[in-house]
């Protein structure tokens, strides 16, 4: 992929570049090993000292940035400048909670009596993290700010369609004070991932992106035995059973899947609803849907912007298609727009099938599959059917079923009565082909530190 930034609401190149050389790839993991060294002297009040600074920076810089993210990859205007304010959040909060986070731990050391045994966690040194363009700023942040704030320093190799992002976060931490090298971005292709990451300098990687992706750098990575985290894809289960407020859940069902033009890991893709709900919530869930507003993202009226590349309409164009093809039917959407833009309609397809594409792979755009059941057990059975874990989501009132909820979709997450979402305070992560290792919370934080027990005879 060349690196560069195209619009997606237009198809305009606007801005191309070089693909950084071996020699000054070579010259930022070195900056990135001193760095470590140096931040690794400094105290955390001085680190959260910078991390507060970068969160005024992002503060005073809001509208610059969000306006940035969407010429970039077309999220709405209204969402990226949300999105500068939730990393501002969460750079107070590690800025905040890191000391406690960090603290040594005091253990027993049992029958071996010691005068006095802890835990420690330390940093490892430089961390490469790989990042997608979907959340262009929040997902390098809830990576960078744990780690700087632990003392660790970053390697920055983002998507190839968001370099200026990616500059603007180097630059933002070197503006808020942190050392040169604590966090340099890699202009560079996925290629230069492997002799990236094979440098004895790099101790470790942490991806956001897709399930081919993060088989490579595992597959690096268990070859340099160097510890990952993997932010993989998903394709989140929606439940909806008798027993729930049928207007919420279509109102929310409609953010969780169109949130960010559909291209969110966390997004709900599939709608699993019991048959006695089901027309009533088909109909709402179709009708809110169609209201969406598409267009142009920077216009505050917009709801759904462009999709951030042609490719990536292709794809889920094609996956309605195959599911038509197969016997679907399409209760709103499914028509590829003519004119200028990545633009798609919200759409919502139903009778799929297990032939069908979209029955078992994530669909990353908004498009909803939607699927009927008739008992909790056969929901239980469709929404833990694919390959995928990452979060999910059911609503009931009934307490019971809450509970069996909470224990039986096989997921890293369960949101009950509400949507996915990501916060700084509480773990976020996958399992199965989603992905593992946790990001956020003090999870995330000791993810990426060396767990050192300490024993004092
Ligand atoms: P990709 O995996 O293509 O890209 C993500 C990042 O990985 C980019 O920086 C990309 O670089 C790089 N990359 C791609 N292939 C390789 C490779 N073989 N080796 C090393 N690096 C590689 O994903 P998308 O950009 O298409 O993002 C969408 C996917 O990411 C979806 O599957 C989505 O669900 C998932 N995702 C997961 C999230 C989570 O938290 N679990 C959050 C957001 C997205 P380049 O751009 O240069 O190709």
């Amino acid at each position: 992929m060349p690196i560069a930034t195209t619009n997606p609401a237009t198809g305009q190149l606007l801005k191309s570049y070089d693909p950084m050389s071996a020699e000054q790839i070579d010259a930022a993991i070195d900056r990135a090993d001193v760095a470590f060294r140096d931040l690794h002297g400094t105290t955390l009040a001085q680190r959260a000292q910078w991390m507060n600074a970068a969160a005024d920076l992002l503060d005073a810089e809001r509208d610059s940035t969000a306006r940035l993210m969407t010429t970039e990859m077309g999220k709405t205007y209204v969402a990226a400048q949300a999105e500068v304010t939730k990393c501002a959040t969460a750079c107070r909060f590690y800025a905040a909670n890191a000391e406690r986070m960090l603290a040594d731990e005091p253990a027993d050391a049992g029958a071996v009596k010691a005068r006095r045994a802890f835990v420690r966690y330390q940093p490892i040194g430089p961390v490469l993290a790989v990042m997608p363009w979907n959340f262009p700023l929040w997902q390098v942040m809830r990576f960078a700010a744990p780690a700087l704030m632990a003392g660790n320093t970053g390697l920055l190799k983002h998507a190839s369609n968001v370099p200026q992002t990616a500059l603007y976060l180097e630059e933002l931490f070197r503006r808020a004070g942190f050392p040169e090298g604590a966090f340099t971005t890699l202009l560079v292709g996925s290629e230069a991932v492997d002799r990236i990451l094979s440098d004895p300098r790099v101790r470790a990687a942490t991806l956001t992106g897709s399930e081919g992706a993060g088989r490579s750098i595992g597959q690096i990575a268990g070859r340099e035995l160097k510890k990952t985290v993997l932010e993989l894809g998903g394709s989140d289960p929606f439940v909806v059973m008798p027993s729930a407020d049928l207007d919420r859940a279509a109102e929310v069902a409609t953010t969780a899947r169109c949130q960010n033009n559909g291209q969110s890991c966390i997004a709900a893709k599939r709608f699993i609803v019991h048959t006695d709900a089901f027309d009533a919530f088909a109909e709402k869930f179709a009708a809110n849907m169609s209201a969406l507003r598409v267009g142009d993202p920077m216009d505050e009226n917009t709801d759904v912007g462009p999709l951030a590349s042609e490719g990536g309409r292709d794809e889920i164009h094609a996956q309605v298609q195959d599911a038509v093809d197969h016997g679907a039917t399409v209760l709103c959407g499914g028509e590829k727009p003519v004119g200028a833009g990545w633009f798609y309609p919200p759409t919502v397809v139903t009778d799929l099938n297990p032939q069908m594409r979209m029955w078992s792979e994530e669909v990353f755009g908004p498009v909803a599959g939607l699927f009927r059941v008739s008992s909790y057990e056969e929901a239980i059975e469709v929404a833990n059917g694919t390959a995928f874990g990452l979060g999910s989501n059911a609503w009931t009132t009934d307490p019971q079923e809450q509970e069996r909820f909470a224990v039986d979709l096989d997921a890293g997450s369960v949101f009950i009565n509400g949507m996915t979402t990501s916060y700084p305070e509480l773990p976020f992560g996958g399992v199965k082909n989603s992905g593992y290792g946790r990001e956020l919370s003090a999870l995330g934080m000791r993810e990426f530190c060396n767990t050192k027990t300490v024993w004092v005879g």
